[in-house]
Parts: structure tokens; sequence; C-alpha cells
């Protein structure tokens, strides 16, 4: 399995590049959903990398976009975090992985696959335990 690249860090735009977005989406929201680009209200245009950072994508003006902030912008970046968990997970920055290293522990082993494991004709329902009744025992007055 190969890793992906360390992340490039985010570079601001320049005043000309974010002019050269801005013309090139002629004034309008670089998702696609025909809203206009408000230059007057401070923070009301986000420039979004069209591929995220963490997963590879790059700080030149191809990968950028300026977005309208409320919702184009929120949305783009709610819909990556969980991709992004993903990848702090895979990378052991966060989750099960890096807990358990912490306390010192190796990491879990695999479960070792079978032939038979992915043949659902073998596989059986889990049965009740025998000999115990599901039944409430009541409340003792
Ligand atoms: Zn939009």
């Amino acid at each position: 399995m190969t890793r992906p690249l360390p992340a490039e860090p985010r570079k601001p735009l320049t005043k000309h590049q974010f002019a050269m977005l801005a013309l090139r989406q002629e004034g309008k929201c670089g998702c696609g959903c025909g809203r206009k680009l408000d230059f007057q209200t401070p923070r009301a245009i986000t420039d979004e990398h069209i591929l995220a950072l963490f997963e590879g994508g790059s700080n030149d003006l191809d990968n950028r976009a300026l977005y309208v902030t409320d919702p184009c912008a929120k949305v783009k970046t709610a819909g990556e975090k969980p991709v992004q968990a993903k990848i702090r997970r895979r990378q052991g920055k966060t989750g099960q992985q890096k807990r358990l290293r912490e306390r010192g522990h190796g990491s879990i082993p695999k479960p070792k696959v079978s032939g038979l494991s992915k043949d659902n004709r073998f596989y059986r329902k889990p049965e009740w335990p025998k000999g115990r009744k599901l039944a409430s025992k009541g409340f003792e007055r």
C-alpha cells in the first residue's frame, strides 16, 4: 500500500490569482450552483481547493475555485470531513490503532481469512444460550 504524500500547506490566493479566478468563473460560484459571488461582503467568498489538499490536491490555480461561503463552501468542507477522518485513522493519527499504540500494544492482529469465511453456506445463526429464559424475572418487593 502506498501512503498518501504529506499534504501541501494551504497557500492563500494572491490578489491577482483571486481576480483571475473571479474572471474565469464569470463572477459566479465555483460549485456550479449559479449563485453570484458577493464581492462586497467580507468573508462571503471562500477560496476552495477543488481537490482538497489532504487528498493530494495542489495550491495551483487549476485546483482553486471561489465558492459562496454559505452554503457552498460549508457544504463542500462538511462533505470532506468523513474522508479526512478516514485518512487520519489510516495514517494512525487518530482512532483505535493510535490509542492502542499509546497504551503500548502492538497493532491489532487481523483476523485470518479462511476459504470458508466468504462462503455463507457454513454460516449459522447464533443460537440463544440454552437453558435460559428471556422472560423478565420481575421485580422483588
Ligand atoms: Zn455554489
